[in-house]
């Protein structure tokens, strides 16, 4: 598990979704979840410096778990169906939250996030409970958020479909961006076909929205 963690946030940097030390990533264990140690270059992390942390927030003696616990315990902690949770700081996701907007259905492919819009969340100071508790509320029946002047946060049954939803975020985010280069007002799905979208998405393979 903690090899599984040391790379996927190597993978977070290779692909370009994080820079230097900014994101975090972590994976549910039995007791609890491990997380990625606080303020470190993915290519200097191993196995062995991933942090295993309590749901009451405790931690492995000598070690700093990322400052962004809070809202990776809370989510843990609030939704059992999650096993893993990944949060960057994206150009493109993090360009939309710094406009402060939630991202509309322009595209059928935000279902993958769980709904017909990706929230985001107010700003809050970054490694808080009150940004958890934000990043909670934008999450309801989603899995993936965006942090007003901050970046996003998504999360899967698993740390490859937790990967597969940051890509795509990123992705809808990019589109959203371009979009709004050219219109304000981009054209967008309805309730009823984005339930259609739901609907068809039933049994599609690798998203299960
Ligand atoms: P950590 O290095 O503490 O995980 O912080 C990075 C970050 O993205 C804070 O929001
Ligand atoms: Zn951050």
């Amino acid at each position: 598990m903690r090899e599984q963690l040391v790379k996927t946030a190597q993978k977070l940097v290779t692909v370009g979704l994080n820079k230097g030390t900014s994101g975090n990533c972590s994976i549910r264990d039995e007791a609890g979840f491990i997380i990625t140690p606080s303020g470190v270059d993915a290519e200097d992390m191993t196995a062995n410096s991933m942090v295993k942390m309590q749901l009451d927030g405790s931690f492995e003696t000598n070690k700093k778990p990322s400052s962004e616990w809070f809202f990776h315990r809370d989510i843990y902690q609030q939704r059992p169906e999650v096993n893993a949770v990944i949060h960057t700081h994206s150009m493109f996701a993090t360009t939309i939250a710094c406009l402060h907007k939630n991202i509309p259905p322009f595209h059928y492919m935000i279902a993958v996030a769980g709904g017909g819009s990706i929230r985001c969340a107010p700003y809050v100071l970054f490694g808080t409970q009150a940004l958890s508790d934000t990043a909670m509320l934008a999450l309801k029946d989603r899995k993936a958020c965006l942090l007003a002047n901050h970046g996003m946060i998504a999360m899967g049954a698993s740390l490859e479909e937790a990967l597969a939803i940051t890509v795509e975020v990123e992705n809808l985010c990019e589109q959203y961006w371009r979009l709004l280069q050219i219109t304000p007002t981009p054209a967008l799905l309805s309730d009823a076909e984005m339930q259609a979208v739901f609907e068809q998405f039933k049994g599609y393979g690798r998203w299960n929205p």
